[in-house]
């Protein structure tokens, strides 16, 4: 459906929450909760209190409340013109104290599982707007619900973790405090763009014109990886109709989103063979188990027929990165072991590989007579963008970056754990462009350098907050989970 167009109401009439919103926002209400948001992010983000890091740009609490004031009697989901207006409101008074936001997290980035500063940060900041966020058992990563208990609900995901690097930048005032641990791959920038889209759809939401639930993930351990195992154990993701996320990219520039529909990221998962048999004189190996032999057709065997045995499209690959047996030349060895990776763009593939591995490898062991097991260590399953949800970013990034604002993306062979929340529901990841436009500089992820222009923060708030709109409004019309286009391997 064109993000313009009229949404079915099947009703004609129902709650705000459910079906359409209220004609027109509480006024009152709405004012309270600006004045709310901008102590808001401050509370999350105050890195001293006398230091330069006090929030700047969030105060007077106040200004600009009448152009943040929404004012369109079909509120702001459906209605480009009146969302942007807001957005641009929202923005100019928050923009400035979101950066802080994420320089404060840039600066004393945590690693997986020890999120819990920037768990108190996100905490605070939610709960200063009147939301009420739930922290996951572990102690670090949260949830926090914006809207009704109930109704068709749209998750929005960030990922808090750090990386084990240490930060390489030379001159970045907000460079990592901590020796050896840097936000190298953007969740910083995630989680304060997560954070403002949260604020502004809870200011939609006191005025009544959030036209359903909308669920903020914060999720520890993306990069551990397993973090979303958390959340899912936590019910996070229990009554979510759709998931959508952004991941930094600094090969698209600022304002542009890169969409692709089916895989987008890979499974990853790791092998381990071992192979075991009585041993002996080389000399005699019909009277032993030739282990090294055998070993040697399992590693060339293995890969080779499994790849006769999956789609070709599901670029399912065992490659081996480590094979060792034996110590001298001429006695034959007693166990060896092969060590490889296993990665995957098809969900059903993935699914299946291990007990095709398992079955393959026995049947080549039992030639050589001699016996093998196989540990095999699930990673991540492959990010497969459904294909309803990667038109409704489009449609999104048309409402708030223009037409040119989508780029098509190509899929990668790295990971990335919100393949595991499309186990279970639909949804997308996207790719938000963090390069400065024009820049000659050559940025990557997972590098000590890796910083992005700024102002793909505002950027990752706009097309949140449009795409968690869209997906509301589209999730409230009948048929609404019908694929329009493509299958997984397209
Ligand atoms: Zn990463
Ligand atoms: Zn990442």
């Amino acid at each position: 459906m064109p993000a313009t167009e009229e949404p079915a109401d099947p009703a004609g009439e129902g709650p705000p929450a459910r079906g359409r919103p209220a004609a027109q926002g509480d006024a009152a209400s709405t004012d309270q909760t600006i004045g709310r948001i901008g102590s808001a992010i401050a509370q999350g983000a105050h890195m001293t209190q006398s230091g330069p890091g006090v929030m700047p740009g969030l105060e007077p609490p106040g200004a600009s409340r009448e152009a943040a004031r929404p004012g369109s009697s079909h509120g702001a989901a459906r209605e480009p013109a009146a969302l942007q207006p807001q957005l641009d409101a929202f923005l100019a008074r928050h923009e400035a104290g979101l950066i802080e936001f994420r320089r404060d997290l840039h600066a004393h980035p945590e690693l997986g599982y020890n999120e819990y500063r920037t768990t108190d940060r996100i905490v605070a900041a939610l709960t200063a707007a009147g939301l009420k966020p739930r922290v996951l058992p572990r102690g670090t990563g949260l949830f926090c619900d914006i809207g009704p208990e109930d109704g068709y609900t749209v998750a929005l995901r960030a990922d808090i973790d750090a990386l084990p690097l240490q930060d390489e930048k030379a001159d970045a005032p907000y460079r990592s405090t901590v020796p050896g641990v840097a936000h190298a791959c953007g969740h910083d920038v995630h989680t304060a763009m997560v954070l403002g889209a949260g604020l502004f759809l809870a200011q939609q939401a006191e005025a009544g014109l959030l036209p359903g639930r909308v669920r903020l993930l914060f999720q520890p351990a993306e990069e551990t990886p397993g973090g979303a195992l958390d959340v899912i154990a936590g019910g996070g993701i229990v009554g979510v109709d759709r998931a959508f996320a952004l991941h930094c990219d600094p090969r698209i520039e600022v304002g542009e989103l890169g969409l692709r529909t089916g895989a987008i990221t890979a499974a990853c998962d790791k092998v381990y063979v071992k192979v075991t048999g009585p041993g002996g004189h080389t000399a005699r190996p019909h009277l032993t188990a030739d282990l090294v032999y055998a070993l040697a057709k399992i590693v060339t065997e293995l890969p080779a027929a499994l790849s006769r045995r999956v789609d070709p499209r599901s670029s399912l690959s065992l490659v081996w990165g480590r094979v060792s047996a034996g110590s001298v030349a001429n006695a034959i060895p007693d166990d060896g072991i092969a060590e490889g990776t296993v990665r995957c763009l098809d969900d059903e593939a993935w699914h299946r590989a291990p007990d095709m591995m398992r079955a393959l490898l026995q049947s080549v062991a039992a030639a050589y007579d001699v016996s093998a097991s196989l540990e095999y260590v699930r990673g991540v399953p492959p990010t497969v963008n459904e294909a309803t949800s990667v038109q409704m970013f489009r449609d999104a990034a048309a409402q708030v970056l223009g037409e040119d604002g989508a780029v098509p993306t190509p899929q990668s062979l790295g990971g990335e754990d919100f393949g595991w929340y499309l186990e279970s529901v639909p949804g997308a990841l996207a790719r938000l462009g963090v390069r400065k436009p024009g820049s000659t500089v050559e940025y990557d992820l997972h590098r000590g350098d890796f910083d992005v222009d700024e102002d793909c923060v505002a950027v990752g708030v706009r097309v949140l907050t449009a795409t968690a709109l869209t997906a509301l409004w589209d999730g409230n019309r009948p048929g609404a989970d019908e694929p329009v286009e493509g299958t997984a391997l397209a």
